[in-house]
């Protein structure tokens, strides 16, 4: 086997945890860990792809309830109204609160949607031996990990409204089970995300030399 072009090559490995790069014998575990933190040190995450399918199946699975349940129930004068997102961004608009309904609409249904799909296009790549614009793809990943803590902001609008309007038997907001499979779709995700190893995407590009060479593993 043709060593790696990133890290691996002399047998050093950089901790998950703390990030000291750490020099290991074998190619898979370091058997002593970590000499800082003591956690166990690997070439690569450990079943990375398989990982991020498994949260990314998941995430999906929960997708489809997240959208069809409604996200939260608001009671006004005796008469209750429960709202999907899709339903409550359609309520926001009509009423005329279109900068809300922009911001739930790309909060709640465009970012997960497009989070899921880089990540699958992302594993699939990887998995294919793929050697396809790597820089591309490294970016890719890098805004789907830092855009992922931006879409709790609709689980936020949520919480927010539940705890602000309780007005007894006036009005009343409480969240809805579609808020939970919401949650879970969120934090699956970022679980996905962070399971991903963005190095995988170099070690495809084992015997190309020269241009690549000098470009950052990270
Ligand atoms: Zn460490």
């Amino acid at each position: 086997m043709t060593p790696p072009a990133t890290s691996s090559v002399g047998m050093h490995a950089q901790c998950h945890t703390c990030n000291l790069v750490v020099s290991i014998p074998s190619d898979s575990v370091s058997s002593l860990g970590c000499p800082r933190c003591r956690a166990p040190v690997h070439h690569r995450k450990p079943n990375s792809l398989s990982r991020t399918w498994a949260l990314l199946v998941a995430a999906m699975i929960c997708y489809v309830p997240a959208n069809l349940y409604p996200i939260m129930k608001v009671t006004s004068l005796g008469s209750s109204q429960a709202d999907t997102i899709l339903s409550g961004v359609i309520f926001l608009a009509v009423h005329g609160m279109w900068p809300l309904a922009a911001i739930v609409f790309i909060a709640s249904v465009v970012v997960p949607v497009l989070k899921i799909l880089s990540l699958l296009a992302l594993t699939v790549s990887v998995e294919r031996g793929s050697q396809w614009r790597p820089r591309e793809r490294a970016r890719l990943y890098r805004i789907v990990e830092a855009v992922g803590r931006w879409s709790m902001v609709d689980v936020y609008v949520v919480t927010i409204l539940v705890a602000l309007v309780h007005l007894g038997s006036l009005a009343s907001v409480d969240a809805e089970i579609g808020a939970f499979f919401f949650g879970a779709v969120v934090v699956l995700t970022m679980f996905a995300a962070q399971n991903f190893d963005p190095r995988l995407i170099w070690d495809q590009l084992v015997s190309v030399e020269g241009e690549e060479e000098e470009v950052d593993g990270g």
